[in-house]
């Protein structure tokens, strides 16, 4: 899903949390936006470069234009269920980890929207146990 949708959408779940959080509500946008980090993280171990404009035109642009061959499996690792879990139990402790996992939750709702809608498939391999598992059977 494009950035800008993730930006709108965490936006609006921000205001309407902050009657009832105040400055924390802020903590929405980070688990909803900034978590697509992951990507870049993925972009610099895999090719060691550094340019966040190659990395945005690899995984839009680049990907649209080859069917995403090269990002297919890939592990965005804040994308993953295993993520999700562990943000759902910090959760319990702490209203910033809940805040953040609203924003989380709702990101990942738009990228299976986005999937569903346009691919059919996943792209990104959304369990890190799924991803060493496969990469272990494939090194074998
Ligand atoms: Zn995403």
């Amino acid at each position: 899903m494009e950035i800008w949708v993730h930006g709108m959408v965490s936006l609006i779940l921000a205001a309407v949390l902050y009657p009832a959080y105040g400055w924390q509500a802020s903590f929405v946008l980070i688990g909803g936006v900034l978590i697509d980090i992951d990507h870049y993280i993925w972009y610099v171990l895999k090719y060691r470069k550094l340019g966040f404009r190659d990395c945005y035109r690899h995984f839009t642009a680049d990907g649209k234009a080859n069917n995403y061959k090269d990002v297919t499996g890939v592990l965005i690792i804040f994308h993953t269920i295993e993520f999700l879990a562990v943000m759902a139990i910090l959760s319990a402790f702490s209203a910033l980890a809940l805040l953040f996992t609203i924003g989380l939750v709702f990101h990942f709702f738009l990228d299976l929207l986005w999937l569903y809608l346009y691919h059919k498939r996943f792209i990104a391999d959304h369990s890190l146990l799924h991803w060493i598992y496969r990469n272990r059977i494939q090194k074998a």
